[in-house]
């Protein structure tokens, strides 16, 4: 390595720090604390690349942020665009990990659905990216990262506006990064600016961050449920032997919503699993306690794993079961299905990311 790189490589990537963190840094310079709102806005705002271009500062405090960081993006090592509009990122990171992203076309706007770790430790057993298992949890900088870039890419003629941590991994189980991360995408002043509401953290059902998560933030909150028993759920999901299925819900019941807001229940429809008439009738008992609407997912299909969608007649069935009892229950077919970006396809690889360079 060449000494320039070697320095390089040894200076913080900007996008990890806080307001807070950059603020008090500056002020050790003897740089006014302030400028830190000044440099977030060029880079999350104006989405500059080198601290050159942030003509309201000084050319000593531009040198001085030179010296010291970088203001990285992550290596876009391959896009794959569906039928549908769908497309999906593969971004590789400094490590070598690639994780994916996927950008969902909506009728006015993007929903953008990012990863929160390389790989997962939940273990579900229809989820593909539980199949490599857990790798590492991302960083804030890369969660934001995933968003600030994209945005980067996309012209006027439709806006970002909705985040899902519905991508790979656990967001629950990387919980401090998590909570950075939304900070930075919240904040109306000096961040990305996304309103909260607009943002939601999809959980297994971890159950003390679920609390945590509450008190917290003011995001929307998703729940894969997928199952009315314990014993099915266990076979499905093994978070469920730790937190069953009461005290999940138990949980949500707590949870600290705004008024007029809904918990999201995401139930997969696996063919003679979870989609009988009888589960119909226990999922409407199950939430009748709870604000909730429901998103019926039928079940992605993908080698090496043997469950079965329903058949089109019986979604329509179990929806017209929650239907009749006055749940909403939407049903939602994944986007980006013939590229793998759909519902617990997204997969980490760390050779799809070495043959791409
Ligand atoms: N770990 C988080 C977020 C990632 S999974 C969670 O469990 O919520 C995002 C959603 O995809 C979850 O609702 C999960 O149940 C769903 N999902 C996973 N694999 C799927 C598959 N093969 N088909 C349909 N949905 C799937």
């Amino acid at each position: 390595m060449s000494r320039k790189m070697a320095i390089e490589s040894e200076k913080k990537n900007i996008i990890e720090l806080s307001r807070n963190q950059l603020a008090s840094w500056l002020s050790d310079q003897g740089v006014k604390c302030y400028r830190a709102g000044q440099v977030l806005n060029w880079i999350y705002l104006r989405q500059a690349d080198t601290f050159e271009v942030m003509s309201d500062l000084s050319k000593d405090i531009r040198n001085l942020l030179s010296r010291h960081f970088t203001i990285q993006r992550l290596k876009k090592t391959g896009l794959e665009i569906s039928l549908d509009g769908s497309r999906k990122y593969l971004f590789g990171l400094e490590d070598g990990n690639v994780v994916e992203t996927v950008l969902i076309p909506e009728k006015n706007h993007y929903t953008l659905c990012i990863s929160s770790q390389v790989g997962c430790a939940q273990g579900c057993v229809f989820c593909l990216s539980a199949r490599g298992g857990f790798i590492r949890n991302l960083t804030k900088g890369e969660m934001v990262s995933q968003v600030r870039d994209i945005k980067n890419d996309l012209d006027r003629s439709m806006p970002l506006t909705n985040i899902v941590f519905m991508g790979m991994g656990e967001p629950l189980a990387n919980y401090k990064n998590v909570v950075s991360a939304i900070e930075v995408l919240t904040d109306s002043e000096f961040g990305l600016q996304f309103s909260s509401r607009r943002l939601t953290i999809s959980t297994s059902g971890l159950i003390s961050g679920l609390s945590d998560l509450g008190r917290d933030t003011q995001v929307n909150l998703a729940v894969s449920l997928n199952a009315t028993e314990n014993k099915t759920r266990d076979m499905l999901m093994p978070i469920n032997r730790k937190y069953p299925i009461e005290q999940l819900l138990e949980a949500c019941r707590r949870y600290p919503l705004k008024p007029r807001l809904r918990i999201t229940i995401e139930y997969i429809l696996i063919s003679g699993i979870n989609d009988t008439s009888d589960d119909g009738k226990r999922l409407v008992k199950l939430l009748r306690p709870i604000q909730s609407k429901i998103n019926l997912i039928p079940f992605n299909e993908f080698e090496g794993c043997d469950f079965k969608r329903p058949e089109e007649k019986a979604i329509h069935n179990f929806q017209k079961i929650l239907h009749d009892n006055n749940l909403t229950a939407v049903i939602r077919y994944s986007k980006g299905r013939d590229i793998s970006a759909a519902c617990g396809q997204l997969h980490a690889n760390f050779k799809r990311s070495a043959s791409l360079g």
